[in-house]
């Protein structure tokens, strides 16, 4: 199949394999971002392809993943208010909150759907008037564009009986976390899918301020070992900068339109992420606008403390600093089946990825 099957040759994967154990002279770490790189790293067996002397380390780059804690206790909350709907992608389902998950809402009665676009949330609160339908808006740049739109569709068609609870992220504030932390990385692997939309601006500050490279990659096995002799070739000349490995998808200046789309509905504000605490700029939130589909401002949650999972490490995992099996609950208590904590649930999470592809 065209643009899959090129990208899976096993002679061109050979041959990027060599020419990696050729160049690279000194150890080197790059990090992941994205979730879905993680996922196809595990899936095609990248590690085994590289030189002993380069690491690939996984990052906060699992929107469900890096979903702080208060927001599941919150969602739970709303989903226990009679009258509400709650409408959510799959994943979110199965995330632990402090003292309870959605799908254990869900099987106390409570009236909690899944969605496979905001669309179809929109369409349950227009057959449903007289209940508030509230949609669990989260990920990164990739999936705001969407929430976007749908909130345009409520605002154009007075949707009264719609909210959003709104988790949406951006992707470069934790990149800089990362780093200013002093965690070792090398160079990044930038989102494919993230900067479709944004495109690569957003990311010249890192080789600028802190002298590493970023490539926008794919995800197939081409892609991946293409864009780490990418970095690797960039830090032999000494010459960090930010490049696009993904052509056939990702423009240097993004989708201008799903941007000014985002740019009318939401504005950039402060976040609480998993693992990486509070981060200044790093998400967005309803412009005043259109704070009357703001789920948090139509309700007023009373909240007990938030709670992380005991024994989790989700937040080191995050941060690249361990690996999942380096958890003392990996595999013997926590389970996709059994999550213990948020990395194990989405099927783009490190440990759940650790799971599926390292047995
Ligand atoms: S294996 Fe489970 S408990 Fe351990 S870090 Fe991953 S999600 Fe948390």
């Amino acid at each position: 199949m065209k643009y899959i099957s090129e990208f899976r040759d096993t002679e061109a994967i050979k041959k990027l394999s060599q020419h990696l154990h050729a160049i690279t002279k000194k150890p080197l770490t790059f990090m992941e971002v994205c979730g879905s790189h993680t996922m196809s790293v595990h899936r095609f067996g990248i590690h085994d392809l590289l030189p002993e002397n380069v690491h690939l380390i996984s990052g906060p780059g699992c929107p469900v993943c890096v979903t702080a804690i208060d927001y599941i206790d919150k969602a739970v909350a709303l989903a226990r208010i009679p009258g509400t709907i709650i409408t959510t992608f799959g994943d979110l389902i199965k995330v632990p909150g402090s003292y309870s998950t959605l799908e254990k809402e869900r099987a106390a009665g409570a009236d909690i759907r899944i969605v496979f676009s905001i669309n179809e949330a929109l369409n349950i609160s227009v057959t449903n008037p007289d209940r508030e339908v509230i949609f669990l808006a989260i990920g990164f740049e990739t999936t705001t564009p969407p929430t976007a739109a749908g909130i345009l569709r409520a605002h154009e068609g007075q949707i009264k009986n719609f909210s959003i609870l709104s988790a949406h992220k951006i992707m470069p504030p934790p990149m800089e976390a990362l780093i200013e932390e002093g965690i070792p990385i090398d160079g990044f692997l930038a989102p494919g899918h993230v900067s479709t939309i944004t495109g690569t601006a957003i990311y010249e500050f890192i080789p600028r301020q802190f002298g590493k490279g970023v490539v926008v990659s794919g995800f197939e096995p081409v892609d991946i070992l293409q864009s780490i002799a990418m970095l690797v070739d960039q830090i032999q000349r000494g010459e960090p900068k930010v490049e696009i490995q993904y052509r056939r998808v990702v423009r240097p200046e993004g989708n201008t339109k799903a941007q000014q789309m985002v740019d009318e509905v939401f504005e950039v504000t402060s976040s609480n992420w998993r693992g990486l605490g509070n981060l200044p700029n790093s998400a967005l939130n309803l412009r005043s606008k259109y704070q009357h589909f703001d789920a948090e401002k139509k309700f007023q949650l009373v909240l007990k403390e938030p709670k992380e999972p005991k024994g989790c490490i989700c937040g080191l995992i995050l941060k690249g600093l361990r690996q999942p099996p380096q958890c003392p609950l990996f595999e013997k208590v926590c389970t996709p089946e059994n999550p213990v904590g948020a990395c194990m649930v989405s099927s783009e999470g490190a440990c759940n990825v650790f799971y599926r592809y390292k047995k």
